[in-house]
């Protein structure tokens, strides 16, 4: 099928895209493909990906990407208002969220040119999808203590180790891989980042499945793989501050959409009771006080992503500002999780396919957000974070 781009508007305009994003996304976003409607068959990764290539053709990924790599070269205002419309809709979470929103940022701040020529379309094209091997064993709060080892030879690096909690490896054609050249008691000095093909000899990515039943979580073991040097990200010595900005992105800006999303879930959860007599009561009266907190929470989320936004605009760099909003979304996501479960769980046996749906999407909710108080830094971390770095308290060292 051929398509063209639904954002008519050329890189130096300031008038919004948000209309003409919401005007594509009616029109085309597949019923197969709506979290709000029962599914017999769950998305296959392929169609998946199809999706998102579509959302690609279509300006509504990559917007902020230089031309020349595949993107729109629109701006961050830009992509706040795609991200509303993305967030408003139903459609599942991208396969490919580590590429676009962690891998390519990094790539394009420490990538030599032929790099973000080769992996960057690719990413957008959903011809690679990525995943972050940060985490190990021991070393999950503390990134810098990790032990993955790269060591340089004649062909480039060779790297053993172990990394574990890599979402999507299985699914994956790269990997942003963190090792060190030196010694664990370096600490931070000393981590390079690679950009590391999944198929390459040598690595053993294993499978772990998680309470919502699926599998996307893995360990990734590497013996003796070489890496060629053309895939090294930035400098030998960059890495810590490399992955640094990726965890500051993670978040802070990461998924843009979430608290437009979460509203969506929230919109779901009170029209599918409000429009049944059997669940009316639910929402009008017994679980009314607790879902407005949820709509106030969620007003709360959008006032920090946009304020975020308008920083990044005026100049300034997110740093520890970014726990801000991640321990807010998480927290209160977790709440609504909660309970959105319960409501859920008092539904009448005999229920109508509408309630059906939303019991299932809320379940599965529930069961994802279990991790989000943990990925992409833990809500205690967060807490050292805001406590030592934003209020300047010791904490007793
Ligand atoms: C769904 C999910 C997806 C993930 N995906 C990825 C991925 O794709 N790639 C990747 O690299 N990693 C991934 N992770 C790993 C994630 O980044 C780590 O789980 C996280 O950083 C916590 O590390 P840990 O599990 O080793 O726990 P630990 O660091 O061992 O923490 C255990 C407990 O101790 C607390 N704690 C630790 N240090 C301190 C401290 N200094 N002060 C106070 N409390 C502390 C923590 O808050 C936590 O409650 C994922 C995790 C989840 C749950």
């Amino acid at each position: 099928m051929t398509q063209t781009s639904a954002l008519a508007v050329a890189p130096s305009e300031t008038r919004s895209v948000g209309p003409q994003a919401r005007a594509w996304l009616d029109a085309n976003l597949p019923d197969a493909l709506r979290e709000d409607m029962l599914q017999d068959n769950k998305p296959t990764v392929a169609d998946l990906c199809d999706w998102e290539a579509r959302l690609h053709k279509a300006g509504l990924v990559g917007s902020t990407w230089p031309e020349a790599y595949g993107g729109r070269g629109l701006g961050l205002r830009a992509h706040l208002d795609i991200s509303r419309e993305i967030g408003r809709t139903p459609m599942p979470e991208s396969v490919n969220s580590i590429g676009k929103e962690l891998a390519g940022p990094i790539i394009m701040a420490v990538g030599r040119e032929d790099q973000k020529l080769d992996y960057l379309p690719a990413i957008l094209e959903m011809r690679d999808i990525w995943c972050q091997g940060f985490s190990e064993p021991n070393a999950g709060s503390d990134l810098a203590g990790l032990r993955t080892k790269a060591e340089k030879t004649a062909d480039g690096w060779v790297v053993n180790g172990q990394k574990i909690w890599t979402s999507g490896a299985s699914k994956s054609s790269r990997c942003l891989l963190l090792a060190r050249t030196g010694s664990v008691e370096d600490r931070h000095r000393g981590l390079v980042l690679f950009a590391l093909r999944t198929d390459t000899p040598g690595v053993d990515i294993r499978e772990i499945q998680s309470i919502d039943g699926e599998r996307s979580f893995c360990e990734v073991f590497f013996n003796n793989v070489v890496i060629p040097e053309e895939d090294m990200l930035g400098s030998p010595d960059e890495g810590w501050a490399a992955a640094t900005r990726v965890l500051s992105i993670e978040r802070a800006t990461n998924r843009m959409h979430r608290s437009w999303r979460f509203e969506n879930q929230l919109n779901h959860l009170v029209s599918a009771c409000a429009a049944n007599p059997a669940t009316r009561k639910l929402v009008e009266v017994d679980y009314a006080r607790q879902l407005a907190d949820v709509s106030v929470n969620i007003d709360l989320l959008k006032g920090h992503v946009e304020t975020l936004v308008g920083s990044l605009i005026d100049g300034n760099e997110i740093g520890p500002r970014g726990s801000l909003p991640k321990l807010f979304w998480s927290e209160a996501h977790q709440n609504f999780a909660t309970l959105a479960l319960e409501i859920v769980s008092r539904f009448p046996p005999d229920m109508s396919d509408p309630l059906r749906a939303v019991r299932r999407r809320m379940e599965d909710i529930y069961m994802k957000a279990r991790a989000e108080t943990i990925y992409a830094g833990t809500t205690e971390i967060q807490l050292g974070i805001i406590a030592k770095r934003i209020l300047k308290l010791n904490q007793g060292k």
